[in-house]
């Protein structure tokens, strides 16, 4: 019942197809190239570059700034991608306000930062528009090599393996690669279909073969991928959804299969919303469920939090970003129970400093309150319910290695997830060619 357009309150269409497709169109416009001289001339090319040290996948943020101020926007995307080969989408979703940007040093002294995410976003741009892939495979090793999950952590593996001369198999459940960045954010981070053409471009590398529609522990497993490769990463994420151990919580809807369905969809006016939608949750996921339902056209989206507002995990320029498309955020509230009968009336929370209760208006409820590992394969070691990995992502088990969001350690970034499969794809690769 939840979420289907004969539910009471859940309709589709409630905007007509312009106003949605402007509603979802770039949150924001790429430069110019007279803007991005103009952004890449405000920076100080600093000594010891503060913006490079917060990047985590480290990127020559002053080399690459330079060569765009030179007018060289396709080395300025070389050396971008060198680092970070999904250099365009970690443009668009990086949270650069709290990594480069924030350390900035023209952002400590003058409270406005060099807008390096949008520089690099015009570089890569550039580059792709061309369709020319910039690097070159090594000569083959005879090395072949299992990746499972196409996600940002899997891509940025096999992108490394291959470039290195090794066959790589890259493995993934779903029907399309491209993982968080596919199925996983909000369509106006991505559009143009950005995440299936980045993917394919990366592929160009060569030596990658994609097997989509297989899943560890369903169609392999991870003793038939060692016997058959010589190594193994696993990048497969996080698949499983935490539960809402509450009353009536069969009446929630996941934010995480709402906003898969969003990116999908080839038509915006065929997607049931509803009038009154409340999403629980503080993190990234909710918030792109919630401003993406204000988005479709729901009246009154509420995203609720059981904590405050400095211990979401969505950035406060995310938390500003729905408070500006109307979405109201609502503080310290636990939910209690989902009442209906069938369908879903309302949510009751309760508040956590003050012991009140009350109920909100809702037909539609969406869980967002956090992603689980399904299962980890048998014979790994785990940290919590992650896979445990020491140094660049080595498992308990020799021979395989493992990154990304599915493994200990390491905040859940699409920045970080690159970082962790190329360095592991390092690593891999040395491990390889010294035996
Ligand atoms: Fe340029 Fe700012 Fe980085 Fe300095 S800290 S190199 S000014 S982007």
């Amino acid at each position: 019942m939840v979420n289907s357009p004969f539910t009471p309150g859940i309709a589709a269409g409630r905007l007509p197809a312009e106003t949605l497709s402007e509603n979802f169109s770039d949150l924001h416009a790429p430069l110019d190239a007279h803007e991005a001289s103009v952004a890449a001339d405000r920076c100080y090319f600093c000594h010891d570059a503060p913006c490079m040290t917060a990047c985590p996948t480290s990127i020559d943020i002053p080399l690459f700034i330079r060569e765009i101020s030179t007018g060289m926007p396709e080395a300025a995307a070389k050396t971008i991608l060198e680092q970070n080969i999904l250099g365009g989408m970690c443009a668009r979703v990086c949270p650069t306000e709290t990594l480069c940007e924030e350390v900035c040093v023209r952002e400590v002294a003058e409270g406005k930062p060099v807008e390096i995410g949008r520089l690099q976003r015009y570089a890569t741009d550039k580059l792709m528009a061309k369709n020319a892939h910039p690097f070159q495979r090594a000569p083959v090793t005879g090395k072949r090599i299992a990746v499972v999950g196409a996600g940002p952590a899997g891509l940025a593996c096999a992108h490394r393996l291959a470039m290195k001369g090794h066959d790589v198999v890259l493995l993934d459940a779903r029907p399309k690669p491209g993982g968080l960045n596919e199925y996983g954010i909000a369509a106006y981070k991505s559009t143009e279909d950005f995440a299936a053409r980045e993917a394919d471009w990366l592929m160009q590398i060569g030596g990658i073969e994609l097997k989509t529609g297989v899943k560890l522990g369903r169609d392999v497993s991870l003793d038939d991928l060692r016997a058959e490769h010589d190594a193994v990463f696993l990048g497969m994420g996080l698949a499983g959804v935490n539960a809402l151990p509450i009353d009536g919580s069969d009446l929630a809807g996941d934010a995480v299969d709402f906003i898969s369905d969003l990116r999908q969809t080839d038509d915006l006016t065929s997607l049931p919303v509803g009038r009154n939608v409340v999403v629980i949750g503080g993190g990234m996921t909710a918030v792109d469920a919630a401003v993406q339902s204000k988005l479709l056209g729901a009246q009154n989206v509420t995203m609720a939090y059981r904590r405050g507002r400095d211990a979401m995990s969505a950035s406060r320029y995310e938390q500003d970003l729905a408070a500006s498309k109307g979405v109201h955020l609502l503080f310290d509230a636990t939910p209690v129970a989902v009442h209906g009968d069938g369908a879903c009336r309302e949510v009751e929370f309760t508040n956590t400093q003050t012991g009140e209760a009350f109920r909100i208006p809702a037909d539609t409820v969406l869980r967002a309150i956090g992603q689980t590992l399904e299962d980890v394969p048998a014979g790994l070691e785990q940290d919590g319910k992650k896979i445990k990995v020491s140094g660049a992502g080595r498992t308990s088990v020799p021979g395989v290695w493992a990154g990304g969001d599915c493994a200990a350690g390491g905040e859940d970034l699409t920045v970080t997830a690159v970082a962790e499969g190329r360095d592991a794809a390092e690593d891999i690769h040395a491990t390889l060619m010294e035996g």
